[in-house]
């Protein structure tokens, strides 16, 4: 294909605003997937991701159009994760094309996902067709939210394209204006092999796929080529594109996005951001792309410490897929052998978790989740803390750095005030606050730790779901940050140990006491909870022995209700660990975490 007729695109948008039935609208009507073989939301391949609707992958099609002027296109769709813990992969593979359609929901209007997704495509210098979905609903407000996209976005919204992804209505003219308004790709056949690695991922009988946006040159089936960030070259085995099934070509030139395999063992291998060439050729690297770093971390243990070596494989096989997913091994006092483990944020941490609980049957307990501290020693060196119970003592540190945010909350006027003393509470500095029709917009810079637990709960609730949020890191500060110990039966449970603001440790404190006093089930004794700073302890609660036996409380006959009480008790000591003399639910570790 020409380059004149190829169009390189993705599609930008809130959750739930129909980015990934719109693709299966343009997938359909060009007929690239039979209509008996096609699924609803073709592009969102794994389980988890169907389940909750969302699209964690970068996945991409190839689609062959014929345009009202009667000329062929090639047309290759990068969809893009909508979901801010993967903004990193949003912001990549909007790299590897020039376009990109801005979908948002008529009835909704611009949310802060919507916005986050559009300056990403702004920044890689995008073309942008906006796009109302849902005009088939009566709520649908166009020139509202045309307007709003407007005054919010600063794009001109006038021509915007009204569609019904579900009905089909408008799809014919989406199809038209990525042909006629969006750019083609440049680039030079002749020039030395020149491709950006946009994506990667394991597949059991290929091993790693690459996913491959080809720059400059042409790459065949058979040809050595080389990475250029660590000099790795490899033998070209498979070239072919996605439509969205794999389907094997001779070869891939300007413009053009496919796979290529090359009997590549691990993801780690291949870079995101990374220039492949041939062998022996030396191009000039594309512009640098960092690689996703971690930035919460948690301890994963298995609940039976005989499954040890059935989560080193798992998580072995998850990494294998997954280069942001990061892990070493990790001892507790309390919980035996289990692993420390890096994500991107906590949606990709409860993704992990889900696939090794469901896919690998291993029953987990997941540890308090900890954003990474900076420690600065006495001595003048500095050292990152992962992990609260890793704290040294404070006689040789000098001071701590948080990481922080810059947190974008959309939400109507009725909440603002909840939402404000939310970021208060969380010790939070406004930073802006401005109106788009009954909507406020308000930034504040946040700790990220006060975000990690349970900050995006809190704000579905106060706001009844109407609030949406997107966040971005900013760097580091000094606070006064300590660490706090929780005690059961006098004894320190490291498990649960986390850093706190100092000013907010008394509350938090004294907020999980009470919790676990109500997840801890009696027992024959007596037994203190106590949350302590250094020596001193802060909050205490105690929770009573147990005076009778449950079963105690269906007088006489019932022996079917005694049973099934008997079980439950059961079923529930499978998932307690033993601390001392007590036994602790696998629950506890997050639900004490959680504020209300
Ligand atoms: P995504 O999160 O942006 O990928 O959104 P989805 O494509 O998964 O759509 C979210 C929900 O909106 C699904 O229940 C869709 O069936 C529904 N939806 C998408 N487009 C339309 C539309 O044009 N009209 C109506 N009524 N519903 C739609
Ligand atoms: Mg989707």
């Amino acid at each position: 294909t020409p380059l004149s007729h190829i169009r390189n695109f993705s599609i930008v948008a809130h959750i739930d605003h129909g980015k990934s039935t719109l693709a299966d609208r343009l997938i359909q009507s060009t007929h690239t997937v039979a209509d008996r073989d096609m699924k609803e939301q073709m592009l969102d391949a794994m389980d988890i991701e169907r389940e909750r609707g969302i699209t964690i992958k970068a996945n991409t099609v190839r689609i062959d159009y014929v345009a009202d002027n009667g000329e062929a296109y090639v047309l290759n769709l990068i969809d893009t994760p909508g979901h801010v813990d993967f903004a990193y992969e949003v912001s990549r593979s909007m790299r590897a094309v020039e376009g990109s359609l801005l979908v948002v929901d008529s009835t909704q209007g611009v949310e802060a996902q919507t916005l986050a997704n559009v300056y990403q495509a702004i920044d890689a210098d995008h073309e942008i067709v906006p796009i109302l979905n849902k005009i088939d609903l009566p709520a649908a407000d166009c020139d509202r939210v045309a307007e709003q996209i407007e005054d919010v976005i600063g794009i001109d919204a006038s021509g915007a394209i009204r569609v019904s992804a579900k009905t089909g209505i408008g799809i014919h003219e989406t199809l038209e204006a990525i042909v006629h308004h969006l750019p083609a790709p440049k680039g030079d056949e002749n020039a030395d092999l020149k491709a950006m690695l946009v994506d990667s991922w394991y597949d059991s009988y290929l091993g790693v796929i690459v996913l491959v946006r080809i720059i400059d040159g042409r790459l065949k089936k058979g040809e050595r080529i080389k990475f250029l960030s660590n000099g790795t070259v490899h033998h070209v085995d498979r070239i072919g594109v996605f439509r969205p099934q794999m389907q094997v070509i001779d070869s891939l030139g300007p413009g053009e996005i496919g796979f290529l395999t090359a009997s590549i063992k691990q993801v780690r291998d291949t870079r995101v951001g990374d220039t492949v060439t041939h062998d022996k050729k030396t191009v000039q690297a594309l512009p640098g792309f960092k690689p996703a770093q971690p930035v919460v971390f948690c301890g994963l243990f298995p609940v039976d410490s005989s499954e040890f070596e059935d989560l080193r494989d798992a998580i072995d096989k998850l990494a294998l897929n997954d280069a942001s997913f990061s892990f070493e091994m990790e001892t507790s006092a309390a919980l035996g052998f289990g692993f420390r483990c890096g994500f991107l944020g906590l949606l990709h941490l409860e993704v992990i978790r889900d696939r090794i609980e469901r896919e690998y049957d291993i029953e987990l307990i997941t540890t308090a989740p900890s954003v990474v501290y900076r420690i600065f020693m006495r001595d003048g060196s500095m050292q990152e803390l992962h992990n609260p119970a890793d704290m040294p003592d404070l006689s040789v540190v000098d001071h701590l750095e948080e990481p922080r945010i810059k947190a974008t909350i959309l939400v109507p006027d009725d909440y603002l005030g909840d939402v404000l003393k939310l970021c208060q509470d969380r010790r939070g500095v406004q930073l802006d606050l401005t109106y788009a029709g009954s909507r406020a917009m308000v930034v504040y810079d946040l700790p990220l730790n006060e975000v990690v637990f349970d900050f995006y709960d809190r704000l579905k609730s106060v706001t009844k779901g109407y609030a949406s949020f997107d966040y971005q890191m900013t760097g580091y500060q000094t606070d006064n940050l300590v660490k706090m110990s929780v005690l059961v039966n006098d004894e320190p449970v490291d498990a649960l140990s986390m850093m706190v603001h100092r000013d907010r440790a008394e509350t938090r404190g004294r907020a999980m006491v009470e919790k676990l006093k109500d997840l801890i089930p009696r027992h024959m004794f007596k037994i203190p909870i106590q949350a302590a700073i250094g020596g001193k302890v802060i909050a205490r609660e105690t929770l009573s022995a147990m005076r009778k036996d449950v079963t105690a409380k269906c007088y006489g006959g019932d022996a079917t209700r005694k049973r099934k009480l008997l079980d439950k008790q059961k079923a529930g000591k499978k998932k307690m660990r033993q601390f001392g003399k007590v036994d602790i639910p696998q629950e506890a570790f997050i639900s004490a975490l959680k504020m209300d």
